[in-house]
């Protein structure tokens, strides 16, 4: 494990910050635009050469399971290391190790039965698709959940036979490095898993448009997913991205308003809101849009505000300084355009808050639909609420900003339900429940919130290309016009 290292880095090295305390975590030296080249030829050898794309699936997934195996053996300083290298509580950090582990145990079980597929005969022969992999897939992961989001790339593209090149967000550069060493003591071959350190411009650019890169799969904000995707696109290699969002949480006068109260409480202070699926504005029918709304912000008020490794932690700083004043910006904005703070918008003080990067859960009311706070990804603890009057208002307002990645509705109206469900732009919709999350369903959004799906079986298929096969059986020659 990264011991605390003696922190003396040059100025062109990588530096982990624990959001919690400022104190320096660990030193990684970033991969130099001249080293690329020489790295992207060592995950070709290996693609070429260690056997890895051919090797028989159960043999595969053996691997697979030990990745997960070890990862579960090592939960508790894993856990800990992504704690400071991003902030976020340690029970948190403790579900994402053990998400970690099972995206390797999923991918070890879906190769072994989703390999190659028969399609019935159709004429004198017989075809059959298999999926081959693409040879190097760049992935490019954020900061918000580094070891679950990097396993969720790697997992699925090793278990379809690629070689990986893992590049972590710069600011949370420590996890990579280990879950690299896992799989190679797992006995994944030599190279088979790289990491690339260093800024999305200096490193991730470079790899993008190396021409020896054959898919890239990016999960990060949408203008870099746009950036990325027109480079991919002039290569014309696939890019599977998964960005941003500004998900809409819905509570109807007929909901359980209690369990929805909550639900929206959580659904956008858990992580201190840097989830790409937070419900970051609340959408309320009128009848009940005051007490479910004050209900929340009383949630916000109470909600007990702590270093991470405090046990009764529920709300932990943002991931870095530098972001936690881009929340602080955004709010101040969104009062100067006439918001109204019912909870928070403030940056804490005393104690562990004059140390770490906090900010205070925060609801706001009174700004329109169109409003900047309204629109654009916070990534932080921030919900705006609004009122509506009927099914068309809510849906328009909903579907009204650029992102389709999430929703939650809350109603009793199962009928309700699906017919909102069926029309919000969305990803995933979740219903009198939110942001549950399983590694066996697909995962991914509509419109500027990304392309492709991650998870279950597609996400697979996401790391492979489909060839077919005929094989045929006919006794005749062929004649000129078949
Ligand atoms: P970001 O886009 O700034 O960076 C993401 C990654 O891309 C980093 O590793 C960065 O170094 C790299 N990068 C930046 N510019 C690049 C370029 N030109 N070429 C190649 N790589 C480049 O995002 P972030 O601030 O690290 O993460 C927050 C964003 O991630 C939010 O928008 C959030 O919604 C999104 N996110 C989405 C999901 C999802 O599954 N949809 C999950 C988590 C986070």
């Amino acid at each position: 494990m990264n011991a605390k290292p003696e922190i003396a880095a040059r100025p062109d090295e990588l530096v982990s910050i624990d959001p919690a305390t400022g104190e320096p975590v660990g030193v990684v030296p970033p991969t130099r635009a001249a080293e690329v080249d020489a790295l992207v030829a060592r995950a070709e050898a290996a693609f070429r050469r260690s056997g890895w794309a051919r090797l028989r699936p159960d043999r595969k997934a053996a691997v697979l399971h030990e990745v997960a195996r070890r990862l579960l053996a090592e939960k508790e300083p894993l856990a800990r290391l992504q704690m400071r290298d991003n902030g976020k509580p340690l029970a948190e950090c403790r579900a994402m190790v053990d998400a970690a582990a099972g995206a390797f145990r999923y991918y070890a079980g879906v190769i072994e039965t989703h390999e190659t597929e028969v399609t019935p005969p159709r004429g004198d022969y017989v075809s059959m698709t298999v999926l081959e992999p693409f040879g190097i897939v760049l992935a490019i992961t954020p900061w918000n959940s580094p070891i679950m989001n990097e396993a969720q790339k790697v997992a699925p593209a090793l278990a379809a036979g690629n070689a990986v090149i893992l590049k972590p967000s710069e600011d949370t550069p420590l996890l990579a490095p280990e879950l690299a060493r896992i799989c190679r003591e797992a006995g994944l071959p030599e190279d088979q898993l790289q990491i690339a350190q260093g800024t999305g411009e200096a490193i991730g650019a470079a790899l993008v448009a190396h021409p020896g890169v054959r898919m890239i799969s990016f999960t990060g904000g949408t203008d870099t997913g746009r950036a990325i995707a027109r480079v991919a696109g002039a290569r014309l290699v696939p890019a599977a991205l998964e960005l941003g969002g500004k998900s809409p949480h819905i509570v109807f006068a007929d909901a359980d308003l209690d369990h929805a109260i909550a639900a929206v409480a959580s659904g956008i202070f858990g992580s201190s809101g840097q989830s790409c699926v937070a419900g970051s504005r609340l959408f309320v029918e009128a009848g009940v849009y005051r007490a479910v709304v004050d209900g929340v912000a009383a949630r916000a008020a109470a909600a007990r505000v702590a270093a991470p490794d405090d046990p009764a932690v529920e709300v932990g700083p943002l991931a870095s300084f530098r972001h936690r004043d881009k929340v602080a910006r955004h709010v101040a904005e969104g009062l100067r355009e006439g918001g109204r703070v019912l909870a928070g918008g403030t940056v804490p003080r005393g104690g562990v808050f004059d140390v770490g990067a906090y900010y205070a859960p925060t609801v706001i009311e009174c700004l329109p639909a169109t409003a900047r706070l309204c629109q654009e990804e916070i990534f932080g603890p921030v919900l705006v609420a609004l009122p509506f009057r009927d099914e068309a208002e809510l849906i328009a307002m909903a579907n009204g900003t650029p992102y389709g990645l999430a929703c939650g509705i809350w109603t009793e109206s199962f009928k309700r339900a699906w017919r909102i469900g069926r029309a919000l732009e969305a990803g995933s919709v979740w219903i009198n429940t939110y942001k549950q999350s399983s590694i066996s369903s697909p995962f991914g959004g509509f419109k500027d919130s990304g392309l492709g799906r991650e998870k279950g079986t597609d996400g697979l298929r996401l790391y492979g290309q489909v060839k077919t096969m005929y094989f045929g059986l006919h006794d005749a020659p062929f004649g000129i016009a078949r």
